[in-house]
Parts: structure tokens; sequence; C-alpha cells
């Protein structure tokens, strides 16, 4: 059937569109309840150090689980949640619960915590960090948010002044998914960042043996160390890839070799000091 049929018979045109369309218009609509349903929770993910391969930190990662999707991935409601800015609230619920659960870690630890470009140009950012902080009692220094490439695309300017402001709290900036976005290097010399994360093509590649992502991992270590930066390499799945990572010199890794994503009870039981008396006694 043709198009210029025309009269009511638009399924015919298209349907695929048609569908994920209508997906997209009903998951938004879910998505708008998740929080108030409370289908939303926080896993956390270690982040070690490469030499002395202990926890350092924990991401925390968002994870939806619909009552009318079932389990949703991040890839697909994160970007929807930007698109209708539903990530300033989720985000605000994210801030909050990371940090109430990061205060609970030995104080050496930190969180680090995702926030999207829709987020930052918020005129209340700031003030959001300040108030999960306060509420939670944790130190700005053990908060480390994570950023990508893209808060560089629009709004630039409202951005940056954004993470100074965070940054005179205390708190450090990460630039997350290094080398996988658009911008130029110009940012680099603007915002002290404490962590570029080398992204994981660029791990996955060195590993299988292209001498392309192994010169650009060699050169973004490089580049951290002079702007004294850390690095932290991103998808380390193997002993293999965590001992090359280490002999590139970066000095974090995440990773499911470490550790997946993982509840905030299970992240807890891996830091918590043993106390004397819980071991089981003979
Ligand atoms: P990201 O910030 O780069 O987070 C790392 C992603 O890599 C996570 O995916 C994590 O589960 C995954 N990962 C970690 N280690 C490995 C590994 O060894 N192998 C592989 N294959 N994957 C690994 P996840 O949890 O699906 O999150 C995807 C993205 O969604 C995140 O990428 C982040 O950009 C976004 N996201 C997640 N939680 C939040 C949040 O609370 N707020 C915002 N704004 N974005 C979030
Ligand atoms: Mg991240
Ligand atoms: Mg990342
Ligand atoms: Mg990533």
């Amino acid at each position: 059937r043709s198009k210029d049929l025309g009269g009511g018979e638009h399924c015919e045109y298209e349907p695929s569109l048609h569908a994920s369309a209508e997906e997209r218009r009903q998951l938004e609509f879910s998505l708008r309840k998740a929080l108030e349903r409370d289908e939303m929770v926080l896993n956390f993910q270690p982040v070690v150090d490469a030499h002395r391969e202990e926890i350092v930190s924990f991401e925390a990662l968002l994870r939806w689980q619909s009552k009318d999707h079932g389990f949703v991935s991040p890839a697909k409601f994160i970007p929807l949640a930007e698109e209708t800015r539903l990530i300033v609230p989720i985000g605000t619920w994210v801030l909050q619960q990371a940090c109430i659960e990061a205060a609970r870690w030995p104080s050496h630890i930190k969180v680090n915590i995702n926030v999207s470009p829709e987020q930052l140009i918020e005129p209340d950012f700031a003030p959001t960090v300040v108030r999960a902080l306060a509420q939670s009692g944790l130190e700005a220094s053990r908060l480390e948010i994570e950023v990508t490439e893209s808060i560089f695309m629009r709004d630039a300017q409202v951005a940056g002044a954004a993470l100074e402001e965070v940054m005179a709290l205390g708190c450090q900036v990460a630039l997350d998914d290094f080398g996988t976005g658009y911008s130029s290097l110009g940012y680099l010399r603007k915002l002290r960042f404490s962590t570029i994360k080398v992204d994981r093509s660029f791990v996955q590649g060195a590993a299988q043996g292209s001498n392309e992502s192994l010169a650009i991992i060699r050169a973004v270590v490089a580049m951290a160390e002079s702007l004294e930066m850390s690095t932290t390499a991103e998808g380390v799945e193997t002993s293999e890839e965590a001992a090359m990572i280490r002999s590139l010199g970066c000095n974090k890794i995440q990773g499911y070799y470490f550790g997946r994503p993982m509840t905030d009870v299970d992240a807890r039981k891996l830091v918590e000091p043993k106390l004397p008396g819980t071991q089981i006694s003979l």
C-alpha cells in the first residue's frame, strides 16, 4: 500500500518508527512515576588503586526496575530522562542517596556520582550538592562528580561555572568517558579536573592489540600527569588488562575484574572494618 492513498491508515507507514515513539511515550510516563513508586535503586562499583589494588572509591550507578517495563538499562532511560529534564529530580535523588550511603563507609573511601549537563545548567545545582552533603554529613572532599565532554557542547560557560562552584566547596570533578566526545582539549586548561577516566573502548582496543588505542592511553596518561590530574581506566575485565593498564601508568582501575556494580549492602561489606568477635568461632 502506498503512502499517497492517505486517510486514517497511518499504521501502515513506518511501523517501527511509530512503535518506538509509542514505546518512548510509555517509558516516559513510567519514568515520571519511578521515584515515587520506589523503583529506582543505586548500585555501587569499586574503583581500586592500580598498584595497591585497594578500593579507593565506589561509583554510584542508577538502576531502574520498572513495574511496567521490567529492568530498563541506563543506556535507555538516562537519555530519555535528559531529554525530558526528568534527570533533574532523579539526579537530585541520586546525589542525596549516594551521599547518605557514602557517609557509612570508612572516611578514606570516596563516592563518584554521574551528573548530566541538564543538571549542571540548573541554577540550583551547587545548592543541591550543598544540601546533599549537609543532610548526609559527608565531607565535600569525599565527593567526586563525574561529567562527560558533552557538558562543553552547549552552555559551556554555565556548566563550567557550576563545576567551579562545587570545586570551591571542596568537591572533586572527574572527566568521564574521555576521548569519546567531540570537544577540544581547550577546557582542560580552564577546569581543574581531579581525574580523567579513560573510556572502556580504549582499554578494550589496547587489550585486543590496537597500537592506536595503546598510543592514545599513553598520551592521555602523560597529559594527565603534566596537568596534575589522575587517571582511571574504565571497563577492565581481566587480569591481563589490569596488568597492561598498570604498566601504562593509570592510577586507578574500574571494571568487572575487580567488581561489578553491586547493591549498597554488598558494597558496605567490602569496606567495613572487620570487627573483632565477628569471625566464626570454632
Ligand atoms: P559511566 O558513568 O561511564 O559508567 C560506567 C558504565 O560501565 C556502567 O554502565 C558500568 O556498569 C559499566 N562497566 C563497568 N565496568 C565494566 C566492565 O568491566 N565491562 C563492561 N562491559 N562494562 C563495565 P551502566 O551502569 O549501564 O551505566 C551506563 C551509563 O549511564 C553510565 O556510564 C553513565 O553515563 C549513565 N549513568 C548511570 N547512572 C547514572 C546517574 O545516576 N546519573 C547520570 N546522569 N547518569 C548515570
Ligand atoms: Mg561515570
Ligand atoms: Mg565512564
Ligand atoms: Mg562509559
